[in-house]
């Protein structure tokens, strides 16, 4: 693998969580985007003002993050358990509960049970999780059409795009942008379309009510699933959710195996957090909730498929699986500065940002995106903004840790090994050192305005991002000499 400074520049991951590119390669193309950057700029700021205008009018806000956090771990503590109480509840509901190892078996499971009931369409509730087993391409091989029915994900869909944010798929287009998508795409569009908030909601609006009404069959994530019960929870801003959920003779869910509750008491919990956090709101505006089904009420056949794809591994580590404690609420995003200048799509994954970076990696093997534990400056933002206190920096460096520990194994030692090497050579004799830093001071003579912008290789790499400090005129020693005599 190539690397950069030991960051990984050679592309990496499996299936729909695979990057084309290594995080710096595709990094580079968002910084060079000025009106991306705007676009995010401007939402990132916004959202973060409303997240904290209301989370400073909770007075008990870190006692939620500390119930949240402690809600998670006991969790994830007890996994097996609740998982089984989870389908013995959903079935004695009435649903169907499926297991799916993996990505491509979810999407055969699904698949099937569409074709099951003849439609050759399905309308989608928002999802990161299909989004991750890239679920619309499977059933497009197999001859279906799935509609997605959030505001954004459609911007996205119709724009042959990808989504770049857990909460605003759409959040590098500007208004501009979606009323070219809309009017290109849609066959319906009005002409005159302008490009205010409310014209463009109302052309979506017309579109998807047409999908609603034809739909037999809806496909969703979940935000929680509460063991006790056996009660499903999808909470959204639009009411499009509400449709798909309610609408159809069929509902699909498709669920992470990390999405379960143990109790009601515990959904209180989040439901607080969760709103506060990712939109800013003090409650979800649409929060859907349904345990089985309910004979001339909803959808009469629910299917649950509890996916693993890689979270049993990651649950495995004991520092790593703190990022399954996530609940989507994207506040990470909308305070990592790497995320605002480089946007979504530059970490290759359907989930972006520091929470992307701590869990794609750990999903695909860390390896397979080896790239991401470094897409981050370690400031610590994100650890003081996520609802659930996930500590997302020290996951970073131990996945680090474990991407160095496993080029270890390598036959031929890569170039940072044998620089590592060498480094630890000259600093295990004092002599030598005293030498290096000798050395070191010729550096000077390519400083020039008290900086220097340029080193021959191989240390070029470094000065490629960023200046070198000039090496002092005196070493420490020759200080501590003229100050105190000898050094000895
Ligand atoms: S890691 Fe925390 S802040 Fe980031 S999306 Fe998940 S819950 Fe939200």
């Amino acid at each position: 693998m190539s690397t950069f400074l030991g960051i990984p520049t050679a592309p990496g991951g499996v299936g729909h969580l695979r990057g084309s590119e290594a995080f710096p390669v595709a990094a580079r193309r968002g910084l060079a985007d000025a009106q991306l950057r705007q676009n995010l700029g401007n939402a990132t700021a916004t959202i973060r003002a409303k997240r904290a205008a209301v989370v400073g009018e909770v007075p008990d806000w870190e006692a939620l993050r500390d119930a949240g956090q402690a809600a998670k771990a006991d969790a994830m503590l007890r996994l097996d358990r609740l998982l089984e109480q989870l389908e013995a509840r959903v079935t004695e509901g009435g649903g169907v509960v499926h297991w799916a190892r993996d990505a491509a078996e979810a999407n055969r499971i699904v698949t099937g049970l569409v074709q099951a009931t003849g439609a050759t369409e399905v309308v989608k509730v928002k999802s990161m999780v299909t989004d991750e087993i890239g679920l619309n391409d499977a059933l497009a091989e197999a001859g279906i059409a799935a509609h997605e029915t959030d505001l954004a994900e459609l911007i996205v869909q119709l724009g042959h795009d990808r989504p770049s944010h857990i909460l605003v798929p759409a959040i590098h287009r500007n208004r501009q942008e979606i009323r070219e998508i809309f009017l290109r795409e849609m066959p319906d569009a009005d002409p005159a379309l302008t490009d205010e908030p409310a014209a463009l909601a109302e052309a979506a609006r017309l579109h998807l009510r047409r999908r609603f009404l034809s739909a037999r069959v809806g496909i969703s994530g979940a935000n929680f699933a509460v063991a006790e019960t056996g009660t499903l929870c999808v909470v959204e801003s639009e009411g499009n959710g509400r449709m798909c959920l309610t609408l159809p003779e069929t509902l699909i869910t498709v669920m992470g195996i990390e999405k379960v509750v143990p109790t009601w008491a515990d959904l209180g919990v989040f439901l607080q957090l969760l709103p506060r956090s990712s939109t800013g709101e003090r409650m979800n505006p649409y929060t859907s909730m349904w345990t089985g089904v309910t004979p001339g009420d909803g959808p009469q056949q629910f299917h649950l498929v509890l996916l693993d794809n890689g979270r049993t591994a990651a649950l495995a580590d004991p520092t790593g699986r703190q990022a399954l404690h996530c609940i989507r609420c994207s506040a990470c995003l909308n305070v990592c500065p790497v995320y605002e200048r480089t946007g979504g799509h530059a970490y290759g994954s359907v989930y972006p940002g520091p929470i992307g970076a701590i869990l794609s990696p750990q999903l695909t093997g860390v390896e397979a995106n080896a790239s991401l534990p470094y897409a981050s400056s370690l400031c610590g933002a994100c650890y003081e903004v996520c609802p659930v206190k996930i500590d997302i920096p020290s996951v970073l460096v131990h996945l680090r840790a474990r991407h160095v520990d496993a080029l270890r194994d390598r036959p031929l030692p890569g170039a940072e090994q044998i620089a590592m090497a060498a480094a630890s050579w000259v600093m295990a004799s004092p002599g030598r050192f005293a030498a290096a830093q000798r050395m070191g001071r010729l550096g000077r003579v390519l400083a020039r305005k008290g900086r220097i912008r340029r080193l021959p290789p191989p240390l070029s790499a470094w000065t490629a991002a960023r200046d070198a400090p000039v090496p002092p005129a005196g070493t420490f020693r020759q200080w501590w000499r003229d100050e105190h005599g000898d050094a000895s």
